[in-house]
């Protein structure tokens, strides 16, 4: 099977996107990209994460052809490829209808340093991706253009939910996680007052903190914050 560890690393992460509670249901997508072959292996389309084996893992080109699988690809296969097409560092992206992240989205309210540990998606404020709908080319090329200009690791989508990348899948999960925990943090600090966001300073030095929080990793990379 083309490229079994990592759509077997899909199957594993799958159930952690339900048992996490990141998302329910078929909702959510996850893909690893190799830079070897040029492909990214991505989960497939409406199948509960559970009942997902290696073989309903779909291997595809970065132009949206299927190279391996038999099972119809993620409908966000095009938002998948948009972060490997942009961002050269993007080995793995993790797209989740998180409650809370989805919630602000859908309010039109942005995540911002409300809590310090954003600091691990490498900005201060997410941004959001303006409304398109799912599964298309023009909410994937949104979503390209929205990269294009920002350094962070994640970004709401508009009415829609969270996405988030990083150099590992591992990576890319644990922002997820921060995204949703700090997404949490603002809905309540804002149910009972006007939250207190940091400044860009304040979390210019955070940031800068966080590259080295924890441990120092073996092979070299960066901290996966608090959810690694
Ligand atoms: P898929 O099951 O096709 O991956 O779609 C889920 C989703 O979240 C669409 O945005
Ligand atoms: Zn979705």
């Amino acid at each position: 099977m083309l490229l079994e560890e990592i759509r077997k690393k899909i199957v594993d992460y799958g159930n952690q996107l339900i048992s996490s509670g990141l998302t329910i249901g078929t909702a959510g997508n996850i893909s690893i990209y190799d830079p070897e072959t040029g492909y990214m292996a991505i989960s497939p389309s409406g199948i509960p994460y559970a009942q997902t084996t290696p073989e309903d893992v779909v291997v595809m080109d970065l132009q949206g052809n299927v190279v391996d699988g038999k099972r119809k690809p993620s409908s966000e296969n095009g938002l998948h490829a948009a972060f490997y097409l942009e961002k050269p560092d993007a080995r793995a992206v993790v797209h989740a209808h998180s409650m809370y992240c989805t919630t602000l989205a859908c309010a039109g309210v942005d995540l911002k340093a409300t809590h310090y540990a954003i600091a691990d998606t490498g900005v201060a404020t997410v941004p959001t991706v303006p409304y398109f709908t799912y599964g298309t080319p023009e909410l994937a090329a949104a979503v390209r253009e929205c990269l294009r200009g920002t350094d962070s690791k994640a970004l709401l989508m508009a009415n829609h939910g969270m996405v988030a990348y990083g150099d590992s899948l591992e990576k890319a999960f644990a922002v997820a996680m921060t995204c949703e925990w700090c997404a949490q943090v603002e809905w309540r600090a804002m149910a009972i007052s006007t939250p207190n966001v940091l400044s860009d300073e304040q979390m210019a030095e955070v940031i800068e903190h966080y590259k080295t929080y924890g441990q120092a990793k073996e092979d070299g990379k960066k901290s996966q914050g608090y959810f690694g």
